[in-house]
């Protein structure tokens, strides 16, 4: 690992609420929740800071947010426009580092290695970004840098909203081991619990344990917690287009019999909709490209493809996106022996955040398809920013 990386991680303050309170000036200052309306099932996606003055909190069920917060407006989630105000934050984070990841649509990681000599230029860097995303978006941002993801996005807690937080590494004893172990990501309740029977309630406490101990509490997670704890944890960015190694993901059908039946072809196309959506979304890609190819008994090859301007990972988007493809070329009547569908131009989706929560309510209001908790159960599985907390996470849980 290289100890001289410098990793920052910005986090967009209240961020609906807060696009919400520009959009309708007259909600400045005033306890605004995004989520749902009063009466409705939803819960609350991000609600302003004068709203959590009142005990309210991302992720409640909006009847009760309403009882903590009679007054407070109750707006509806309004996916479009807080993808296009994350999409312009990206823009802006895009000018301070080649390498920015996105991790959610509030959230991102830049490494900012290549443009920082010191703390001076760290804070010089971190106050710009903060200026030019307030002065064209007129939006706010808590940024924290340190040498790794996990202690940068610990620095953007520690000051919340509007902070610029800096953590050199000869601080992480004054500043870092002080903190409660819940911080430090991969750390589930139950792990929890078993570290506070040992004693250990700090981060510091874990980094000074010995790694065989905690290895025989814990199992393999022991010394990957004791890594995390010291400053190893991952400090990697990738910018949004180097992700992947897979640039497409697709699938094909044979047919045991040539059919011209065009119930039969779209239930096939159905099928493979599927397969190939949630082959995406197990690897958390979405693409903007789709093609479908298909045979005849004859054994004639076509095939139809187009680029969108948005990203499909659904399987009802890439199904009604095939199903006009094929029958633009398809000949009816002449029967087919092979159909297959392919999503290319991937790139790592948004759709992985660190609250599902926030997630979950923004896409169930942006497309009511029935198809959609499935897709979120299977984000909810994917969880993790990090390969190496990633598992953790999932096996201390
Ligand atoms: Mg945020």
């Amino acid at each position: 690992m290289n100890k001289k990386k410098r990793i920052m991680h910005v986090d967009m303050d209240a961020f609906f609420a807060s696009i919400e309170q520009r959009d309708q000036p007259l909600l400045k200052g005033k306890p605004v929740i995004v989520g749902g309306e009063p009466g409705g099932r939803g819960v609350a996606a991000t609600c302003s800071y004068e709203a959590r003055k009142f005990g309210v909190k991302s992720g409640m069920p909006i009847a009760l947010a309403v009882k903590k917060c009679p007054d407070g407006t109750f707006i509806r989630t309004n996916g479009k426009k807080y993808m296009y105000a994350s999409m312009r934050v990206i823009e802006i984070l895009n000018r301070y580092s080649p390498k920015v990841e996105p991790t959610s649509i509030d959230e991102a990681y830049l490494d900012v290695t290549g443009s920082v000599k010191d703390r001076e230029d760290e804070r010089k860097i971190g106050e710009s970004l903060k200026r030019e995303i307030r002065r064209e978006l007129e939006l706010t941002c808590s940024v924290g840098i340190a040498s790794n993801r996990i202690f940068a996005k610990i620095a953007t807690n520690m000051k919340k909203p509007d902070g610029l937080t800096i953590i050199a590494d000869e601080e992480l004893e004054k500043k870092i081991y002080p903190l409660p172990i819940s911080e430090l990501i991969g750390i589930g309740k139950k792990s929890e619990g078993i570290l506070k029977n040992l004693g250990i309630k700090t981060i510091g406490d874990i980094a000074v344990y010995p790694e065989n101990e905690l290895e025989r509490v814990l199992g393999v997670n022991g010394p990957l917690l004791s890594k995390l704890a010291r400053g190893e944890g991952s400090d990697r960015v990738l910018a949004f287009d180097e992700e992947e190694e897979v640039k497409s993901i697709g699938s094909e059908h044979t047919l045991e019999r040539d059919t011209c039946d065009e119930n039969i072809i779209n239930m096939i196309l159905l099928k493979l909709s599927e397969k190939v959506g949630r082959r995406l979304r197990e690897s958390r890609f979405a693409g903007r490209t789709v093609a479908v190819k298909f045979r005849y008994s004859d054994f004639s090859s076509f095939s139809k493809r187009c680029t969108y301007p948005f990203f499909v990972w659904e399987d009802n988007k890439i199904y009604s996106i095939s199903k006009k493809l094929f029958y633009s070329v398809y000949k009816r009547t002449k029967k087919i022996r092979l159909l297959g569908i392919t999503v290319s131009g991937v790139v790592k989706s948004y759709l992985n955040t660190n609250n599902n929560k926030i997630q979950t309510e923004l896409f169930t209001n942006c497309n009511k398809s029935g198809k959609l908790l499935k897709t979120i159960d299977l984000l909810k599985d994917i969880h993790g920013e990090m390969a190496i907390a990633r598992a953790a996470y999932l096996k201390i849980l």
